[in-house]
């Protein structure tokens, strides 16, 4: 069994799939481990620390040669796996809906892609999950983000020359990246407040010390919404939202948006008019801005000005924290592999229900039903 490990191509990407604590891992399972040289340098690893761990350090061709499972952060072009054994895997986040043509590829050459983000959300899949370890910590550089582009402080201040007041921050949505927002923005002494979709929120933000702001005319999402996601709400939901949120957000000074719904465009949360009734100096990070953006006027990659308010849009914001995103991220690929390991075949094998949610491509086709349904 020949694991490999490979440097990511993607512009902008510095995270890398394995970490040499995941080679170790990998190697007590009974697993080669080849590594691509320099797969790790953006995220402060060296090809000797892989080499230490006891990876094999080469170039793209002998890393990929021979191998049975190839793992990536984003997954690559198939025509830069040529060597990989027949049917090998591919574990990687492949945004199916995003680029389906990938997808197609992967299928054409024979590879059998399996999509870390498809992983379901079961209480036994949590430690496998890519989305939520890497919104995680997106949600705290939100803030981080946020604090860096406001010309004031965070915290209530005393001092000596008088008081600095403290900012009010309010985060949209409070999935994984919005709960770890709250959290970051009130460590840092912001007055924070958030909304979602989702009822079940509430207790969640009030349980960290912030406010919750609910449309409470018209019913939200109970429970946990489809499969832990929310949907598409109704044009009369869409309403009372956007009227809730108008009186709400001309008080803040940073807002934080981290609203998503998996296979559709991000929802459009903040309008060029709501914007306009905020005060200069504001900062707003949309971290939806690549699904599309939360808010308008927000452009990936970059951080613009709108009626004196920073609207800040980072393309791949874990990539910012590559190095403890790695981390994260190579361990919900260990866990997931180790899971599923089977000795006496030294290689994983997958049961239905995770194998049917992931695998998008089989014996040289599109299988999986989200894509295909
Ligand atoms: P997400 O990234 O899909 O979306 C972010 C948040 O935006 C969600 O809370 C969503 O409800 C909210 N949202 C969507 N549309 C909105 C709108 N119009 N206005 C306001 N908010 C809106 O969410 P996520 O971080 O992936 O988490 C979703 C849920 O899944 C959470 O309850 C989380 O705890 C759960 N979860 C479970 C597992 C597991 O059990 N394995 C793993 C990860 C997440």
């Amino acid at each position: 069994m020949k694991i490999a490990i490979i440097k990511e191509l993607a512009a902008g990407e510095r995270r890398v799939a394995g970490t040499p604590e995941t080679v170790k891992k990998f190697k007590a399972l009974g697993a080669d481990v080849a590594v691509e040289s320099g797969a790790g340098l953006n995220a402060s690893i060296a090809d000797a620390d892989y080499a230490a761990a006891g990876g094999v350090v080469g170039d793209r061709a002998a890393a990929v040669a021979g191998a049975d499972i190839i793992l990536g952060v984003q997954a690559p072009d198939p025509a830069t796996l040529a060597g990989a054994k027949p049917g090998a895997w591919i574990a990687a986040g492949f945004n199916p809906f995003g680029e389906r043509g990938r997808v197609d590829a992967y299928a054409a050459a024979g590879l059998e892609a399996l999509a870390m983000e498809f992983m379901p959300r079961i209480t036994r899949a949590q430690s496998m999950d890519i989305l939520s370890s890497q919104s995680n910590l997106s949600g705290y550089k939100a803030v981080l983000d946020a604090a860096a582009e406001y010309g004031k402080a965070f915290p209530m201040m005393m001092t000596a020359a008088g008081t600095v007041s403290a900012a009010k921050a309010f985060i949209m949505g409070v999935g994984v990246a919005g709960l770890q927002a709250i959290a970051t923005a009130r460590r840092l002494g912001a007055q924070v407040s958030a909304t979602d979709v989702r009822s079940a929120t509430r207790e969640q933000i009030e349980s960290l010390g912030a406010k919750p702001i609910f449309v409470e005319s018209v019913k939200g999402i109970e429970g946990e919404g489809s499969g832990g996601y929310a949907t598409e709400m109704s044009e009369e939901y869409q309403k009372a939202q956007a009227e809730l949120i108008s009186s709400h957000i001309a008080k803040q000074d940073i807002v934080i948006t981290t609203a998503l719904i998996p296979g559709r465009p991000a929802p459009r949360l903040i309008t060029d008019a709501q914007i306009a009734t905020m005060k200069p100096g504001s900062v707003i990070v949309d971290l939806a801005v690549e699904q599309g953006g939360n808010v308008e006027g927000a452009v990936a990659g970059e951080v613009v000005e709108r009626h004196g308010v920073k609207i800040v849009g980072h393309r791949n914001v874990p990539s910012r924290l590559a190095a403890d995103t790695s981390a994260l991220f190579a361990r919900n690929l260990y866990n997931f592999l180790s899971a599923f390991w089977d000795k006496e075949k030294n290689a994983p094998v997958l049961d239905e229900e995770i194998g049917n949610a992931i695998r998008l491509t089989q014996g040289g086709k599109v299988v999986s039903e989200r894509l295909l349904g």
